[in-house]
């Protein structure tokens, strides 16, 4: 643990272990922080927070510039352990790093332009101006699906606007989140400006970030029941908060695209981090026509991809995180060939080869799923491609807002008058259009619905660390 510019060992019985899902072997131990150690670093924060937020927007840039630098420097060691811990492809892992530092220099930047406003008044002798100040204490919690680029997602706005930060990242991927931190000890943060809370119980940390009055403001990612219970326990002590959450992304694959290009994108995009995205395609819905040649390339492709430690070469699907997420996933699978969907390949647990003592689930296509399966409804967070065929009359818009959640969702077709409408009607934050990757810093990242509060990345993201003050200046 990082706090008040001090890291924090943690005793023998005060710690935890930290596994590699490929193997289940035990990589390190981690502290064990409780309430206590995050309310020492939220006072931590909370003693930085003056003398942080009166730095100007240019020395704040520096130090994030600085950040930059060395994460791009140290990236081949963040991504092995990465790696190590998450279980990802060595390469999946050195392109996070890359996009992860993408966060701490476009929010240097954007330290710069946060402008504020005058205003005219209706009084002769009245003026109004606007301007945007620090929020104070933020506390976050990160999940462990892209450990570090979840962090720079907030902690790069977040620092850049003026305000002091406490972290708390995912109990299964603390390692990244200590090598952020080294890099931000190096890049020279004062003292409190910037604590790492690790924790093998995330409850009680949380409580004290959302109970502290020190803590003005929230950012969480994660499921969205926590996120839930997160945020209304946040508003009752009227802090500010902003949650991404959960998704069931719809993949929608018009009459007139090329079913060819779309499988191919299917296949990069869906088994990702082994599906363990927010934004994976959790439904694809294929017109009747281009079917057969759609799901003969996706079937193809993914019968070929090879499973195993993420320092293997050649491997392309990573381990997921535990056990209980492999028996999720198994679960939505039987319960959808119960129902009478298809396997037309995977469909089951890897073994062998080693592969037995991690967390591996073969890469799956299920053709024929229909909305009474489990896996039309629920978010999968594994590597299956849960495949629905529709024919001309279906309300295609419908189906594709049929569910509580709205994160991102995707539209193959070179119709720019029917993409255009779909695009419009789609109650989804985030649309790609014959695009696989419709996510970078310079671009607002959030969803609708039960899909979270607030914007990650692009001028959005900088703004939910901000407060707005009004001056009116009788003269
Ligand atoms: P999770 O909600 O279990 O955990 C996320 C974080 O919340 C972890 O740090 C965990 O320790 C913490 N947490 C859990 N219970 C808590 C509690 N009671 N109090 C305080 N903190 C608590 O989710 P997960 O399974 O680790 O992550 C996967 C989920 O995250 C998926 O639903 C995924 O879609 C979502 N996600 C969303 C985005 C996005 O940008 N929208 C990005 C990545 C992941």
């Amino acid at each position: 643990m990082y706090i008040n510019g001090d890291w924090e060992r943690g005793s023998a019985d005060a710690s935890f272990a930290v596994l590699n899902p490929a193997d289940g072997s035990v990589i390190a131990h981690v502290p064990d922080g409780g309430a206590e150690r995050a309310r020492a670093a939220i006072d931590a924060a909370a003693d930085a927070f003056p003398a942080w937020r009166a730095t100007t927007a240019y020395e704040r840039a520096a130090i994030l510039m600085k950040a930059h630098a060395l994460m791009l420097e140290r990236r081949e060691k963040i991504a092995r352990t990465m790696t190590e811990e998450q279980g990802k492809p060595l390469r999946a892992a050195n392109t996070e790093v890359r996009y992860a530092a993408d966060f701490l220099v476009w929010f240097a930047e954007e330290a710069k332009r946060v402008y504020g406003e005058t205003i005219p008044s209706a009084r002769p002798d009245q003026r109004f101006m606007v301007l945007h100040q620090p929020v104070g204490v933020v506390a976050a919690i990160t999940p462990w699906n892209y450990p570090i680029s979840m962090i720079t997602r907030k902690l790069g706005p977040a620092l850049a606007a003026g305000c002091t930060v406490v972290l708390k990242p995912a109990e299964a991927t603390p390692l990244t989140a200590v090598e952020t931190f080294r890099v931000f000890e190096d890049a020279g943060f004062p003292n409190g400006v910037v604590n790492l809370v690790t924790a093998r119980d995330p409850a009680p940390v949380g409580e004290e970030f959302v109970a502290n009055p020190k803590v003005r403001k929230l950012t969480f990612t994660g499921s969205t029941a926590v996120g839930k219970m997160l945020a209304g326990r946040a508003a009752g002590n009227m802090k500010r908060v902003s949650c991404e959450l959960g998704g069931h992304a719809p993949f929608i694959v018009l009459g007139d695209a090329d079913p060819v290009h779309a499988a191919k994108g299917l296949q990069l995009v869906k088994f990702l981090n082994t599906g363990q995205a927010c934004i994976s395609p959790n439904r694809v819905y294929v017109h009747r026509d281009g079917a057969d040649a759609f799901l003969e390339t996706l079937t193809g492709r993914v019968a070929k991809m090879k499973a195993g430690s993420g320092f293997e070469d050649g491997v392309t699907i990573g381990p997921l995180v535990d056990e209980a997420a492999v028996a999720k996933v198994e679960a939505q699978v039987d319960d959808a060939v119960a129902k009478g969907a298809t396997v037309l390949c995977g469909g089951k647990r890897l073994t062998g080869n080693g592969l037995d003592k991690g967390n591996f689930y073969a890469p799956t296509v299920l053709d024929g799923v229909t909305p009474d399966m489990r896996i039309y409804r629920e978010e999968t967070f594994g590597p299956v491609a849960a495949v629905v065929r529709f024919d001309d009359g279906d309300d295609i818009l419908a189906m594709a807002n049929d569910t509580h959640y709205g994160l991102a969702a995707y539209i193959y077709s070179q119709n720019l008058a029917r993409t255009m409408r779909l695009l419009e009607g789609l109650d989804f934050g985030i649309v790609g259009i014959n695009d696989i990757n419709p996510a970078s810093a310079a671009a607002p990242f959030g969803g609708m619905k039960d899909s979270g509060l607030g914007r990650e990345g692009s001028r959005e993201g900088i703004a939910e660390y901000l407060e707005t003050k009004v001056a009116g200046f009788s003269i």
